[in-house]
C-alpha cells in the first residue's frame, strides 16, 4: 500500500500510513506532528460513529493541511519549490 508524499513537489513513494515521506515529516515542529497523529487514531476509533467520524475528520484534514502549509514556507525558504 503506497501513496505520494503530501508535501508540494515530492513524489516520493510512501507508506499509506504516513503523510509524507521521512525528509518532510522531519520539517514538520513535534507538536504539530503529535497533533496529526493523535488526530488520525482518533479519526480511525470515531469513524465507526458517523456524525463524531466526520468532525474528527475534519479536524484531521485541518491538521494535515496546516502540516503541509508548514513545509511549503520552509520549502519556499529553502527554495526547494
Ligand atoms: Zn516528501
Amino acid at each position: 500500500m503506497e501513496k505520494i508524499c503530501a508535501a508540494q513537489g515530492c513524489n516520493k513513494r510512501i507508506s499509506k500510513r504516513m503523510l509524507m515521506c521521512l525528509e518532510h515529516w522531519r520539517m514538520v515542529p513535534f507538536s504539530m506532528q503529535a497533533r496529526i497523529q493523535r488526530k488520525q487514531s482518533d479519526w480511525k476509533q470515531h469513524r465507526r460513529v458517523e456524525a463524531g467520524g466526520q468532525r474528527a475528520s475534519k479536524e484531521w484534514v485541518k491538521a494535515k493541511n496546516e502540516a503541509i502549509a508548514h513545509v511549503r514556507q520552509l520549502q519556499i525558504i529553502r527554495n526547494e519549490i
